[in-house]
């Protein structure tokens, strides 16, 4: 009965397997390129700090330094050294994730008080950049979030919104409910995202402008996790932004 279900492949059809095959095959060299690429950037990442490091510390101890100087190349040592914690850690996530190994909890979030106790945790730090932040989220709004991680979610855009937004604009949060689905929105007013740089933002490691991005203490990697995150729930991400007038990211749950 095996062989009567079994399709028999004529010629064409075993052109066919072969051709499914060989669109197989390259899709897995793209998988291969793409992972030796990502390895690629991994180590440049890593050797950017690590040269500031190793070639601040070797002035630092040469004889002939002064104590003023030493304290400047130490500063600049500390910095890169929690840029490179930073970059660990993210990377460390990012593979939990791959790997499926870390577990989304999720739970009845009340949206209102979990917004605003984040808004509390950040607004500090945004005024120290004179940048105001403001909530509308109604009440009464509930929905099904792991609240830890998907309060790193909040706190990558808003802090994104905080690296490319100039003094004396506003930052909002909107949260709303339509048909059934959570919205949340994380509004700026700052430089914008060209539209051809828009497609890849959410790739690891890439950014707009990469030594300004850097020196904001970007590694690169905080809008990959937002979408690895909000997957992970379920939820969509989108960006919208045009130069210079402002950037929206907005989470469909
Ligand atoms: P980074 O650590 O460099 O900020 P991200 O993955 O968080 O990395 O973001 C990728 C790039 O997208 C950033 O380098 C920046 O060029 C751009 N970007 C992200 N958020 C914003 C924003 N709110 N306004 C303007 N550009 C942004």
């Amino acid at each position: 009965e095996l062989s009567v279900s079994l399709p028999k492949l004529g010629k064409d059809e075993i052109g066919g397997l072969g051709e499914s095959i060989r669109v197989l095959a390259s899709d897995l060299d793209i998988l291969k390129n793409e992972r030796n690429e990502f390895l690629a950037s991994i180590s440049h990442e890593l050797r950017t700090p690590l040269t500031y490091i190793k070639g601040y510390a070797d002035i630092a101890r040469r004889q002939d330094t002064s104590d003023a100087d030493k304290d400047t190349y130490l500063g600049i040592i500390f910095e890169e050294s929690v840029k490179l914690s930073k970059l660990v850690k993210e990377l460390f996530n990012l593979a939990k994730m791959d790997e499926n190994t870390f577990s989304i909890e999720k739970e009845e979030v009340h949206l209102q008080p979990y917004f605003q106790s984040i808004v509390e945790k950040v607004s500090p730090a945004l005024k120290e950049h004179h940048l105001e932040l403001f909530l509308e989220c109604s009440a009464g709004l509930y929905a099904q979030i792991d609240p830890i991680r998907f309060e790193q979610v909040i706190l990558n855009l808003l802090d994104n919104a905080r690296k490319y937004s100039e003094p004396f604009t506003k930052i909002s949060l909107i949260v709303s409910e339509e048909s059934g689905k959570t919205h949340i929105k994380v509004i700026d007013q700052g430089r914008g995202i060209p539209e051809e740089d828009l497609p890849r933002i959410f790739e690891r490691f890439y950014r707009v402008d990469k030594s300004r991005a850097r020196s904001l203490g970007g590694t690169g990697l905080g809008l990959a996790i937002v979408k690895q995150l909000v997957e992970s729930h379920g939820g969509t991400v989108a960006v919208t932004s045009s130069k210079y007038a402002g950037t929206t990211f907005e989470i469909v749950l």
